[in-house]
């Protein structure tokens, strides 16, 4: 060999990578310029060979929202009941009556939990169960209460994040006050928004704090038949949502992805969802955005396009991903902290999107494949990018596995949930929670470990409350704290 031929190498410009795509040039102006991105354009990010360019474009984005600060937070999750009236196929989690694997927790379980909870430092019990068919609506406030109560018995907090959308219909039934919701146009509608609001209104009175994001699945009603029939349609859930941010709690969102949907599917998902925090932020006096050219179908003009918000002047845009624009979280580790928003904390809106891989071990759809390592990078970077208007992207370890979670850190996801202890519902999803649940899996890593990953991972790990906020631990074991 002459020695000619050992020169330094040099490095190789990210252009003249062999799978670069020149298409992608026009979404990386948009993402620079922090532009609403299109259905169009999120179908090139899904189909490209370039996932390298995916990847990077959500970590810029994610970048400028949070800096180099990560999120995790010490929490506890309460499965009340597995039994369900229903049986969706993807989920193995629930039981029927009388079943050998069936069970409902009383109020001494209750609060055995929450004493647990707080011994262990958690700041949130994250509870979520069947559509119980018997249950009374008593119940449900009980719980909420003997949590809080416990908590506050042992001189700390819990804050109590429960129950879905599609749980919180079925309350509304169990409350008798879901009868005229079934009555067509906007009557119906009504009737359907005001027993919500009851039933929140009386969760809140007992001390719920927001709400969780699961049973949203995949919102197409050619998916919903075939998977998870006899759930509740997306404008049902979307409503839920609407009525907790009009009454000040905020929530979450999930897309449950990689079954029998399309992956055009997902993007009609998240931009259901993007219109829906548009209009939770204008509430909030964010300055709107008037959507154009695209609807919820490619092509299609949006029935509500448009959302003014705070007219001009000081008030910040929607687009949260636009550079200097304000979250609407001031407590955290925020870049654009210094900016303030009109009428934060008299609203609630989305905090998080949380992508879910289906899992199809032990369902009846475990004939499917599942999604792939790298659709499960891809998926979670483009609802970054999507979701321009969202907070945070949650990498959720429990299903997307610590290693994943870690890599997602760096295309996208700012989050990684919790030191999470007896987690039932992993696998499949239930209405009430996320993904295919098997029966009872042992989730739990210590603080320790989620700090050593982040860090592992370049990022500073920064602890938070369910509402973002940054929580500061007192005293030699560190079990008292506070925001
Ligand atoms: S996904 Fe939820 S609603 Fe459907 S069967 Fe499972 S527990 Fe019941």
């Amino acid at each position: 060999m002459s020695v000619a031929t050992l020169s330094a190498p040099t490095a190789t410009p990210r252009t003249s990578r062999p799978q670069a795509d020149p298409r992608l040039d026009a979404v990386r102006e948009k993402v620079e310029r922090g532009e609403r991105l299109s259905l169009a354009d999120g179908d090139l990010l899904f189909t490209t060979r370039d996932i390298w360019t995916v990847l990077e474009l959500a970590d810029m984005v994610r970048r400028r929202l949070h800096g180099n600060a990560a999120y995790y937070n010490i929490n506890r999750h309460l499965n009340y009941s597995n039994v369900c009236a229903l049986s969706c196929k993807f989920c193995d989690f629930y039981a029927k009556a009388g079943e050998e694997k069936a069970y409902t927790r009383d109020m001494e379980y209750v609060r055995e939990q929450a004493r647990r909870a707080v011994e262990s430092g958690a700041t949130e019990i994250h509870s979520v169960g069947g559509l119980h068919p018997t249950l009374p609506f008593s119940y449900y406030t009980d719980l909420i209460a003997t949590i809080r109560d416990e908590a506050k018995r042992l001189g700390s907090d819990l804050h109590v994040k429960a129950f879905t959308a599609v749980e919180i219909v079925h309350l509304c039934k169990i409350a008798k006050v879901y009868k005229g919701a079934s009555a067509p146009g906007e009557e119906g509608r009504k009737a359907r928004r005001e027993a919500i609001r009851f039933v929140l209104s009386a969760l809140k009175d007992a001390g719920l704090g927001s709400l969780p994001g699961g049973g949203a699945e995949v919102f197409d009603d050619r998916v919903h038949d075939e998977a998870y029939k006899g759930k509740i349609r997306s404008d049902v859930w979307l409503d839920v949502h609407r009525v907790a941010h009009e009454l000040g709690l905020n929530t979450n969102a999930t897309l449950l992805y990689g079954h029998i949907e399309q992956r055009h599917d997902r993007l009609v998902h998240m931009d259901m969802l993007r219109r829906a925090q548009d209009e939770a932020l204008a509430r909030m006096g964010y300055r709107g955005i008037r959507h154009s050219g695209f609807g919820i179908r490619e092509g299609e003009e949006s029935g509500h396009l448009g959302y003014t918000g705070a007219e001009g002047g000081d008030a910040p845009e929607i687009t949260l991903t636009k550079p200097g624009t304000p979250l609407p979280e001031h407590v955290a580790f925020n870049p654009n902290a210094e900016s303030r928003i009109p009428n934060a904390g008299s609203a609630g809106y989305y905090q998080t999107i949380i992508p879910l891989p289906f899992f199809p071990d032990g369902c009846d759809l475990e004939h499917l494949p599942g999604p792939s390592g790298l659709e499960n990078y891809r998926t979670l970077s483009i609802a970054r990018l999507m979701l321009d208007n969202f907070p945070h992207v949650k990498a959720f370890w429990i299903m997307q596995t610590l290693p994943m979670a870690q890599v997602m850190l760096q295309s996208g996801a700012d989050d990684i949930d919790g030191t999470v202890v007896w987690y039932d519902i992993t696998k499949v999803n239930h209405g009430a929670g996320v993904g295919a649940g098997n029966a009872v899996t042992n989730q739990e890593v210590n603080v320790w470990t989620l700090q050593k990953a982040i860090r592992e991972a370049g990022f500073e790990p920064i602890e938070r409350d369910t509402l973002y906020r940054r929580v500061i631990r007192d005293g030699a074991d560190g079990r008292i704290w506070r925001v």
